[in-house]
């Protein structure tokens, strides 16, 4: 169960070498969408060089408009997996339905979208998966909707649970959601899993990323995924809120002052 009643101790999720929720921080980058083979492994190295340790991409797009790109779909994921042979680095990419599944093979880290957050019949069937999942929070829920989501991952019997505040849809609408630091906390206190931040969702202003990123850090997130993009003005998905390549570097140097990073 995630909660620390039962379970008082941190979880500690391996991925390659990476040991989130151990006390370091985490750091995943990448673009929103996987654009090219060329792309994804440019960016992979890049953000590698930079500290970041796992290497994000999607291939299955959860777009608002049915016009907007959907993502490269099982091209995608190949093109990510090169890059994760290429530059040595693991990967988490969103799964979207039950029968994309099998694709995810090669994918160290499943990612459940924020608008699948209520989707059980996916939570049951990545529930019956070995590997990682990172659960991120849905726009309208609750922590308490967020926790019980996990536990039906959990219930079903994979207990690698990595949850993601990622904004929270409010009142507000200067920036694209509002980054409920408040539930970090919290949730730190409540449940033993690890706790990532997404300040590229939340705020969706690229210049409003870094200091987020690091009041994540401040209030006890055990890492950030953060978009970035080589080419951010022509990225075919959020490019407004992804640093390119330099400012992700920038942001890295910064929080190495701060953390010792893994
Ligand atoms: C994403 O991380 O690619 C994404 C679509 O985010 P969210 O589900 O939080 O909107
Ligand atoms: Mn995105």
């Amino acid at each position: 169960a995630a909660g620390r009643t039962v379970h008082p101790d941190d979880t500690i999720i391996k991925v390659g070498d990476v040991n989130i929720g151990s006390g370091t921080f985490t750091v995943i980058a990448g673009p929103c969408s996987v654009e090219t083979r060329e792309q994804i492994t440019m960016v992979a190295d890049s953000v590698k060089k930079s500290g970041a340790v796992i290497l994000r991409g999607g291939a299955f797009k959860p777009r608002t408009s049915p016009y907007a790109f959907q993502g490269l779909g099982k091209e995608g994921l190949d093109y990510l997996e090169s890059a994760k042979e290429a530059v040595n680095i693991p990967i988490i990419s969103e799964v979207m339905n039950q029968t994309q599944i099998p694709l995810f093979e090669n994918v160290d880290i499943i990612q459940i979208g924020a608008r699948n957050m209520q989707n059980f019949d996916l939570l049951k069937e990545v529930g019956k998966l070995k590997k990682p999942i990172l659960l991120k929070r849905g726009l309208c829920n609750t922590i308490e909707e967020f926790l019980m989501s996990a536990e039906y991952i959990m219930a079903s019997g994979n207990e690698n649970v990595i949850l993601c505040e990622r904004g929270i849809r409010t009142f507000e609408t200067a920036t694209r959601n509002t980054l409920d630091l408040g539930a970090v906390a919290l949730l730190k206190e409540k449940t033993h899993l690890p706790i990532l931040v997404d300040p590229s969702h939340a705020l969706g202003i690229r210049s409003l990323v870094p200091p987020l990123a690091k009041a994540a850090l401040a209030v006890g997130a055990d890492g950030i995924m953060v978009e970035v993009h080589n080419n951010p003005a022509k990225a075919l998905c959020d490019g407004a809120q992804s640093l390119d390549l330099d400012q992700f570097d920038h942001l890295m140097q910064d929080i190495k002052k701060r953390v010792v990073l893994e």
